[in-house]
């Protein structure tokens, strides 16, 4: 797999697409939990419409009922809208998939106006940097360190796939691909900062990793 200062504008460009795809999920699952809630427990598929989607913006409060309760609970419990976690999640799906070709459309529109929400010129300028500065930016390990380490047999390369590459981190996982939201990070960071932690969290305990990289190529 090609590093992202390797790849050609085309190459580039399809990345950028797949992001773009991406933060179409994010948003639209909390877009359409957040009219659930609000609806009081049912779907109007009239809020299928580039307009609405639009002038959707995901709030931290959205963020933190869906991921911090609406995931952890049982099946019975009851949201603020009194629906059970169970009705939501079958009522959901079942809207996904009678809808599934307006869904398909406003994802579409979504992508071909992704530029709104982060340009493909700044896309470029967090991914294109020079070999000296591709770095995590949790761990600080550099492109030619990890392949030392590889090497040396000092590191485990999971995957063919993953590994010597660095990879784009949402700081904000739930948040849209976005200029503040987004760094290069290594596979290992990425994996271990999981939903779970904060970037300034994560920074923390990069440091530690940093340390241990460091101690493994010595
Ligand atoms: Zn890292």
């Amino acid at each position: 797999m090609k590093n992202f200062y390797e790849m050609t504008e085309t190459e580039l460009l399809s990345k950028y697409k797949l992001k773009a795809a991406d933060s179409f999920k994010s948003k639209f699952d909390l877009f359409i939990f957040d009219h659930w809630l609000e609806n009081k427990g049912s779907i109007d598929s009239t809020i299928i419409n580039s307009l609405y989607f639009d002038k959707y913006m995901i709030r931290e409060e959205s963020i933190n009922y869906y991921t911090s309760y609406y995931w952890q609970i049982c099946e019975d419990e009851i949201l603020t809208n009194n629906k059970t976690m169970k009705e939501t999640r079958d009522a959901l799906d079942d809207f996904k998939k009678t809808n599934k070709e307006k869904i398909l459309e406003l994802k579409q529109y979504y992508i071909q106006n992704f530029f709104k929400v982060f340009t493909f010129e700044e896309f470029k300028n967090l991914v294109y940097v020079p070999k000296e500065n591709y770095k995590c930016f949790y761990c600080n390990i550099s492109i030619e360190i990890i392949n030392n380490l590889i090497d040396k047999g000092k590191i485990f390369k999971k995957q063919d796939t993953r590994g010597f590459t660095l990879e784009i981190d949402r700081i904000r996982p739930n948040e849209e691909y976005k200029k503040d939201n987004c760094v290069l990070c290594c596979y290992w960071c990425n994996n271990a900062k999981t939903d779970e932690f904060s970037g300034s969290e994560f920074k923390r305990i990069g440091k530690i990793i940093e340390e241990v990289w460091k101690s493994r190529n010595n």
